[in-house]
């Protein structure tokens, strides 16, 4: 068989750091599997759903490096699950209800007052036919509840009853499923809520594993249940545990928070995404990897902790730094030429800065200094002039071997007597106007003696 995981958000807003763990946890075990990996869409809710999002998610997707085997939308598929509805109805496990939100809270305060727990007492499977009738002259349209297989006889006694599955990521799981209302599958509208379509997609697309947040444990307990009343094997199951902020919040596609849009406009590599996303929480080492197919070989979904992780995304920029220092000038090369770095220069340029960036586009201000001079000409003492003066004087002529820079050092030291820091910080702030950056040794031939001499205090 196949494997054949699905990535299946709603398209209500950009996707954040936590959802992009859900879609690489799903990539990278198909990619260990040599499975497939199905986007799907979760766009019931036609209202908040819109397509802008969905362009947005695949977008953000592609950026991470995951391409998807197929893409599908729920709001294409109704008329698939309104034949699963008939089924359900027809086996007698997909019953009306007509009770408001208002008389449902009332009846759960009831509930909780008398001790027991606040979970839907069946009350509309005891309606008569002329309530029925009532209910439908007085213009009220059913909801449609499924009703939990947790009873032997008589489903207004249930019993307990123990759905059990070998979790991917948290091992041994039970849902009781007396401890659960019997979940509503279509509103009064005739919309679909997210449970069933999420049930049928699965079996109709063959997803073999599914892999989620553990927000959906208790959904489980239910979907394996719906699984089995419509005559499917269910799949194997696996959920990780969330992020949160790291002052413990969770993340909301609504606020935004940590989006893979804000992100990559902050300057954030994908593969330092990818690895903190993938790797925190878990008990790897978080540390950058190259590419996915590299990360697929440090993952491990049941080596995921059960409780919920805080991400910090000061650790971005660390993996961020590793990534950059390592980049070869030919995965840098078109993203340089983009940003107008181009030419014979572009590569020793390249190697010469990597170690000193944040972020990849940070180079364009060491591509100006060397170009143009220093942003702001630094003030220097007379001794300091003085002593530049002396040193520009004895900058040797071209052509320029590798040891131009300790070849001229060593003869300002003589000159001079100067050495250390009185030697090389007066010469840093001339050529670069700044105090730290890249190696003299390699920023000097890329300046070359007319642009070193230009920048004579
Ligand atoms: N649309 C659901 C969500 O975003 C999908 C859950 C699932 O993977 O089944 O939470």
């Amino acid at each position: 068989m196949t494997v054949t995981v699905r990535f299946a958000p709603s398209p209500t807003g950009r996707i954040h750091i936590g959802n992009a763990r859900t879609a690489l946890f799903n990539w990278l075990f198909a990619l260990n599997n040599k499975g497939r990996f199905i986007q799907r869409f979760d766009d019931t809710d036609i209202a908040r759903s819109k397509q802008e999002f969905a362009d947005a998610i695949l977008y953000d997707l592609h950026w991470l490096g995951i391409f998807p085997d197929a893409t599908e939308y729920q709001s294409r598929r109704f008329e698939i699950y309104d034949a699963a509805v008939e089924r359900l109805k027809a086996a007698g496990v997909l019953y009306a209800c007509y009770e408001t939100p208002e008389e449902l809270d009332l009846r759960r305060k009831v509930r909780r007052t008398r001790g027991l727990p606040p979970v839907y007492g069946r009350e509309a499977l005891a309606l008569t036919t002329e309530q029925v009738a009532e209910y439908q002259a007085d213009g009220r349209r059913p909801h449609w509840r499924f009703l939990l297989p947790n009873f032997s006889g008589d489903p207004l006694q249930p019993e307990r009853t123990e759905i059990r599955w070998d979790d991917l990521v948290r091992g041994e799981e039970m849902v009781d499923l007396a401890s659960l209302s019997d979940p509503v599958l279509v509103r009064e509208d005739g919309t679909y809520l997210y449970t069933l379509p999420s049930v049928v997609d699965d079996m109709e697309m063959g997803v073999s594993h599914v892999i989620r947040g553990d927000d959906h444990v208790t959904n489980t307990g239910v979907q394996i249940a719906l699984f089995k009343a419509l005559g499917a094997e269910p799949p194997v199951f696996g959920h990780h545990n969330l992020l949160t902020t790291v002052s413990g919040e969770g993340l909301s596609k609504r606020t935004g928070a940590l989006s893979i849009e804000s992100l990559r406009e902050d300057g954030i590599e994908p593969m330092a995404v990818a690895s903190l996303a993938v790797l925190v929480g878990t008990s790897e080492n978080v540390a950058a990897a190259h590419d996915l197919t590299e990360l697929a070989g440090h993952f491990d979904p049941a080596a995921t902790s059960k409780s919920s992780s805080k991400f910090d995304p000061a650790e971005l920029f660390v993996l961020n730094r590793v990534l950059l220092h390592h980049m070869p000038f030919d995965e840098a090369r078109d993203r340089l030429m983009v940003l107008g770095i181009s030419g014979e220069q572009a590569e020793p340029f390249w190697l010469a800065v990597r170690g000193n960036l944040d972020r990849l586009a940070d180079a364009v201000a060491w591509w100006r200094v060397l170009r143009e001079g220093p942003r702001e000409k630094p003030d220097f003492s007379d001794d300091d002039r003085d002593f530049l003066h002396q040193a520009l004087d004895l900058l040797p002529e071209e052509p320029w071997n590798g040891t131009i820079w300790k070849d001229w050092t060593g003869k300002i030291r003589e000159a001079t007597g100067r050495k250390g820091k009185a030697l090389f910080m007066p010469l840093r702030l001339a050529l670069t106007g700044l105090p730290s950056g890249p190696e003299l040794a390699d920023l000097l031939p890329l300046m070359g003696r007319e642009g070193t001499l230009a920048r004579r205090p």
